[in-house]
């Protein structure tokens, strides 16, 4: 059938609202909104925060503060990068709220959002490729393109702890954390969970608190970030040079300037070994995960790191009991994300903090005055809640993106993500899913790869324009090889066996996918390149509807958006 026929059979069709709907106005919404903008996109964003920010804006919890160095947590833009000045190595909350506000209106993005606005669902419609997105807020607008830079760490986990409405103190969770101050002095707080968010507010609250009270399931291996102000010196050198470093970044596998490991455990004379496990341990943070090539796979090697930082944490908690229980030993170090703090160790040692281990001590249920446990009960009169998120498909799934047969992104997935490039899913034309699983996600920079995945997705929708094509969608044999390449990066990782919001787990036969792409960023990137030279290879496009768009001039200026329907 050629195009010309194919055009006369099709019905009539008005143009999609908008070229692009992007959801979410985290760091990956914002670059996302001003590069499809610049590329003459039409562009509707949605948030349902009052602001921009994503996670920042939802997670100010106290003692919030990021994981990866402010050198490499920027957008890589001459004059941003310029112009902002970060004060510590490792901003709080609030700088990096206030730093994404400013890129937000230097990159005049603001106005292509709506605030405040739930995504409700999106439904594709095959006749005219495009997706109809409802909010709650009554807005209805029809798209080419929907981009979800909702985030892989947003869905937040309920605390479905029995008795918790009976509790008749303040409860929060640090992933819904509310905008006004919370007053603990002379309050008994708990907190439920030490993950990195955790880890952090129980060091913040510490010092705030009457009594503090860490109800704590699995011990973290929580390295110290050696936080500090940052060295303007090298700001300035790299703000001279911005793309020599995004360069740097892009070839590094976590896309930030981080040391990496150069031999492996037992390429080191003892003495050499104990000097480059106290060279990281002074770096601080992620760098711990880099002592050795091997510390990944090789568990001898592993048991060496994980013993160095347990040794570690002897020396920095008084008491040898709490020691113990906050020791992780049942798990190699790495295989869940380190947590990264300033001073959480040395918590345990103020005469207002305790530890319950409540893997021996499970908790029983929340009473009207606090928690019951096992073996007793601890009065409270604020409960926080740090138990993580729904990661990879929570907010996928929350989005309610269904494709032309009703079904959702994750029906597809039962036994697992199954993603070409971590970027799109079969049978879900026009999707995008920024950071995805089968790519790198959670496991390097977000803003290495959030601006990495929208720089491909802008550039394929622009040889869709070029070519008038109006439906992409990833071919299955290519998505089953990416897949399968996923699952043989990871597969001699030890990592992989150890059950953590990374892992999917099958659990009839025990069978386990390791969602992000663990091959690094410069290979992801390879690929994606090579996918590129070879015309899209692996994408599907679909031209039988182009046609039939004529008069819709691709990338004009939107002039319906239908309210209320
Ligand atoms: P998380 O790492 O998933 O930790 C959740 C914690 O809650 C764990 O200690 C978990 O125990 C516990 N928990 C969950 N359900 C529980 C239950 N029913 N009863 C008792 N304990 C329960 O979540 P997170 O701390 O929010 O961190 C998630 C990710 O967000 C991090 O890995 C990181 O990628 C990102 N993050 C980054 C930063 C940063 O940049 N510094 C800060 C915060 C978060 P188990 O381990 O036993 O399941």
């Amino acid at each position: 059938m050629t195009t010309t026929e194919s055009a006369r059979d099709a019905p009539e069709l008005s143009p999609p609202d908008y070229d692009v709907v992007v959801v979410g106005a985290g760091l990956g919404g914002i670059y996302a909104v001003n590069r499809f903008v610049k590329d003459g996109l039409t562009v509707f964003g949605v948030e349902a925060g009052g602001d921009v920010g994503g996670v920042w804006y939802h997670n100010r919890y106290p003692g919030a503060r990021v994981d990866v160095e402010a050198y490499f947590y920027s957008y890589f833009d001459e004059e941003l990068y310029r112009e902002w000045q970060w004060q510590e190595r490792y901003p709080t909350q609030p700088e990096i709220l206030r730093y994404l506000n400013f890129a937000a209106d230097r990159l005049d993005v603001r106005r292509h959002f709506h605030f405040d606005t739930w995504m409700t669902g999106a439904k594709w419609h095959p006749e005219s490729n495009s997706y109809t997105v409802t909010t709650d807020t009554g807005l209805t607008v029809t798209t080419r393109f929907l981009v979800m830079t909702s985030g892989q760490l947003s869905k937040p986990r309920k605390p479905n702890f029995a008795g918790i409405d009976d509790f008749e103190g303040e409860w929060y969770q640090t992933s819904q954390w509310p905008e006004h101050d919370i007053d603990f002095s002379g309050k008994r707080v708990g907190v439920v969970g030490t993950g990195s968010s955790g880890v952090q507010t129980i060091t913040a609250i510490a010092p705030l608190a009457g009594e503090l009270v860490v109800f704590q399931r699995t011990a973290n291996y929580t390295i110290p970030a050696v936080n500090g102000p940052i060295d303007s010196q090298r700001y300035g050198q790299i703000a001279e040079g911005v793309d020599a470093t995004w360069g740097e970044m892009l070839a590094h596998p976590g896309g930030a300037l981080t040391p990496l490991p150069t031999r492996a455990a037992f390429d080191y004379s003892d003495v050499e070994r104990a000097q480059v496990l106290e060279e990281r341990w002074a770096y601080g943070g992620h760098a711990m995960n880099a002592v050795f090539t091997d510390q990944g796979t090789n568990m001898a090697s592993n048991d060496i790191v994980s013993e160095f930082v347990r040794s570690k944490i002897r020396q920095l908690v008084d008491d040898p009991a709490t020691a113990e229980t906050l020791s992780p030993v049942d798990y190699p170090i790495g295989s869940r994300r380190l947590c990264v703090c300033s001073g959480y160790y040395e918590t345990f040692n103020r005469e207002n903090v305790s530890l319950v281990d409540i893997k021996n001590d499970p908790i029983v249920r929340i009473t009207p005055s606090g928690v019951q446990t096992e073996s007793g009960h601890v009065d409270l009169d604020v409960l926080i809640f740090a138990i993580g998120f729904d990661a990879f498909t929570g907010a996928l799934d929350n989005a309610n993106v269904a494709n032309e047969r009703g079904s959702h992104p994750s029906d597809n997935w039962k036994r697992g993500p199954r993603t070409y490039l971590g970027l799109m899913t079969t049978e879900f034309p026009n999707l995008f899913i920024v950071t995805g699983p089968g790519s790198p996600s959670v496991l390097i920079n977000f803003f290495a790869g959030n601006v990495q995945h929208i720089d491909f997705v802008a550039d394929l929708i622009g040889y869709m324009n070029e070519h008038a094509y109006t439906r992409v969608e990833p071919d299955v044999r290519a998505q089953d090889a990416w897949t399968q390449h996923v699952a043989d990066v990871s597969s001699r990782l030890l990592r992989l066996n150890v059950e953590n919001y990374m892992v999917h787990v099958n659990r009839d036969d025990n069978t386990r996918v390791f969602m992000p792409f663990a091959g690094g960023l410069p290979a992801y990137i390879a690929r994606c390149d090579e996918i590129v030279a070879n015309g899209y290879e692996g994408f599907v496009f679909d031209e039988t509807f182009a046609a039939a768009l004529t008069g819709a001039s691709l990338g004009a200026q939107a002039d319906s958006v239908v309210v209320g329907s």
